[in-house]
């Protein structure tokens, strides 16, 4: 068997023993990730009708559906990924690399002159296994995603990033700090337990 093979055969088993691709599935959620948000919603109520949501890293869409119908009535979502993404309604999708200049403005424009209530990422970096190579990438991922939420919050915003343990998240987190009035990092149950992934929640920006 193939190393591939074998990773991926691994994968698919994973998949079928997890609880959160089974409810996934049957309640028309695009991917598992949507429980992540779904727990952090239960406790936070980061998303109300008539809030404005920026959704970077978005497909397939979990999030973003999840966002749509929360925002609903009167709001609306903006989201942002490299991969294709199927329509959502209420949710207009820009197929980019956010870390390109233009797609910046680009989404910029897309909220059309509105300021946004939320701006949330669950975006990686490829990781290479090298922490040499990847802690500056993540560091600057994160970075890229800070800059942004800076220019489009509206004052009081929040912003959710994704991020994984290691020793950027310290610098990382005295950064939101100097823009947030409070910081915290959250591990939703739906998180694998192996993986270092977290997320950092940066609420009511510019106090
Ligand atoms: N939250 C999504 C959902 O619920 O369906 C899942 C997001 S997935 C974990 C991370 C996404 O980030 C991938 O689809 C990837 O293509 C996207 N991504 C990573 N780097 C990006 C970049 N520089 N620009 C845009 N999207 C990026």
């Amino acid at each position: 068997m193939s190393r591939r093979t074998g990773s991926s055969q691994r994968w698919r088993a994973r998949q079928e023993r997890d609880i959160y691709v089974e409810q996934a599935t049957r309640a028309g959620w695009r991917s598992r990730a949507v429980f992540k948000l779904e727990q952090i919603q239960a406790k936070e109520r980061l998303l109300k009708p008539g809030s404005v949501c920026v959704d970077l890293g978005s497909a397939p869409g979990s999030w973003s559906q999840l966002a749509a119908k929360l925002v609903s009535p009167g709001g609306r979502g903006v989201a942002v990924d490299l991969l294709p993404m199927e329509t959502i309604p209420g949710v207009e999708f820009l197929q980019a690399d956010f870390t390109v200049p233009e797609t910046v403005a680009k989404l910029k424009q897309m909220l059309g002159g509105r300021h946004a209530d939320l701006v949330m990422s669950d975006m990686a970096p490829n990781i290479s296994g090298n922490r040499v190579m990847d802690q500056p990438r993540t560091m600057a991922l994160l970075t890229d995603a800070l800059v942004f939420a800076t220019e489009v919050l509206k004052p009081n915003g929040d912003f959710l990033v994704k991020a994984f343990q290691g020793e950027v998240i310290d610098v990382f987190t005295r950064e939101l700090r100097r823009h947030f009035a409070t910081v915290k990092t959250i591990k939703p149950k739906a998180s694998r337990p192996e993986s270092r992934e977290i997320y950092l929640l940066a609420r009511t920006y510019g106090m």
